[in-house]
């Protein structure tokens, strides 16, 4: 087959608007496509390949546990998922619980359905979620909805539950919205990914913490994308001093692998009950199986720490790079390997300007149109930090 960008577009429902180019493999903290050119990846899957491609510790996990097995559904104690679930709780909570799922808005749809059972048990007249303006947490529909078995819907007589959405960093707002309307929980992302890489004020997110304790309402927290070494910590809450109830999971966690979930503490752990909630696929042995590998890889062998110094050596020069070009770099935010870079530019010229820096071999993302967002792996090297730059520098001064 030759055409592979014809095939597409004939064969695949066109959702997304797709970089011209196909992707042949993988390796290291590089893309390869089909005519043999290489490419920087500083987008990782969408924040999956948190440790690059092909990682020899990961592809000997990956043989390890395809031999002994793929899948065997939840009617077994699965092992490489428990040894999971308890390295994540001892990471998070004093004590504690894993739902495991497939993906991010599965673990959404989860939490959703957690809300639900506190609200349930809890009788308190509260009732409903409190999100941020532009916020981002999946895209499916609240599958259960439309699922009408009786066994399995009737749980949760609390399923239409309302929406309240807050402007971002807007304490006051908060306050009111939680005292007068009364909702469940508050579900934020510690660092805004989809809307813009937009780090929560410190002092914004505590006061989400205390009000959640005020109220008695659960505080969730969305490290779907933050999560697992991205922003320096485990999780980007580990960072303030914030305690919430359940973290969502996904993306970087299983190496690769399809694998979400969220973390429940004291208050939140045994709220489902046997048939409450589940899923065939879930959780798969060998993504979980990677997710232990990854972990061993971040806490044991130190690239959490590597992956840190790194990103401080890619902010100072991302940095000095916008005080050199004024003009077409406002200021940057974000923490970590999760950076947004501001531009004075339009949707097309940042379009224009990701276009070309691949063209250079190097592969960028952009989000909430005009914002240079990215997801480099923890294992990017120094040398790449600076062939980053050096394209930017060029590219800029020969356009
Ligand atoms: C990607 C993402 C999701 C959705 O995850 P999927 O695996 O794409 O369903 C949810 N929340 C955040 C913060 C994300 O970045």
């Amino acid at each position: 087959m030759d055409n592979w960008a014809t095939l597409d577009q004939t064969y695949i429902m066109s959702t997304v608007t797709r970089l011209p180019i196909t992707i042949d493999r993988a390796e290291g903290n590089y893309l390869y496509d089909i005519d043999g050119n290489r490419y920087l990846d500083l987008f990782t899957g969408l924040a999956v390949n948190i440790l690059g491609h092909t990682h020899p510790r990961l592809m000997e996990t990956l043989v390890e546990q395809g031999n002994r097995f793929l899948h065997i559904s939840n009617l077994f104690h699965n092992p490489p998922a428990i040894q999971l679930a308890k390295r994540l709780v001892e990471h998070t909570f004093t004590k504690g619980k894993v739902f495991f799922c497939n993906s991010g808005a599965e673990a959404t749809e989860a939490t959703i359905k957690l809300i639900s059972k506190w609200t349930d048990l809890k009788q308190n007249g509260r009732h409903g979620i409190v999100v941020i303006q532009n916020s981002f947490h999946g895209r499916t529909l609240g599958a259960l909805r439309l699922t009408r078995q009786p066994g399995v819907y009737q749980n949760f007589p609390q399923l239409s539950f309302p929406v309240f959405e807050v402007p971002l960093n807007d304490t006051e707002e908060l306050a009111n919205i939680c005292r007068e309307k009364k909702p469940a929980a508050i579900l934020v992302e510690p660092i805004m990914g989809a809307g813009g890489v937009i780090c929560l004020a410190p002092a914004y997110l505590k006061m989400i913490n205390q009000i959640c304790r005020e109220e008695d309402m659960l505080f969730c927290v969305d490290e779907i994308q933050t999560g697992v070494g991205r922003t320096g910590t485990l999780f980007a809450y580990q960072d303030y001093d914030i305690h919430p109830d359940v973290i969502l999971f996904a993306k970087g966690i299983g190496g690769g692998l399809p694998i979400g979930g969220i973390i429940g503490n004291e208050r939140t752990a045994d709220l489902f009950k046997p048939g409450d909630h589940g899923t065939t696929f879930a959780p798969s042995p060998l993504s979980a199986a990677l997710g232990n590998t990854v972990l061993d890889l971040l806490l044991d062998d130190g690239l959490m720490k590597t992956g840190r110094e790194t990103a401080h050596y890619l902010w100072r020069e991302l940095e000095k790079l916008c005080k050199e070009f004024p003009h077409i770099f406002n200021y940057m935010d974000g923490k970590g390997m999760m950076i947004g870079i501001r531009t004075h530019l339009t949707a097309n010229e940042v379009n224009h300007f990701q276009r070309q820096l691949l063209e250079r071999g190097i592969l960028v993302n952009v989000t909430a149109q005009t914002i240079i967002r990215l997801l480099p792996p923890l294992t990017l090297q120094h040398r790449e930090v600076d062939s980053l730059i050096e394209n930017v520098r060029e590219l800029i001064k020969t356009s």
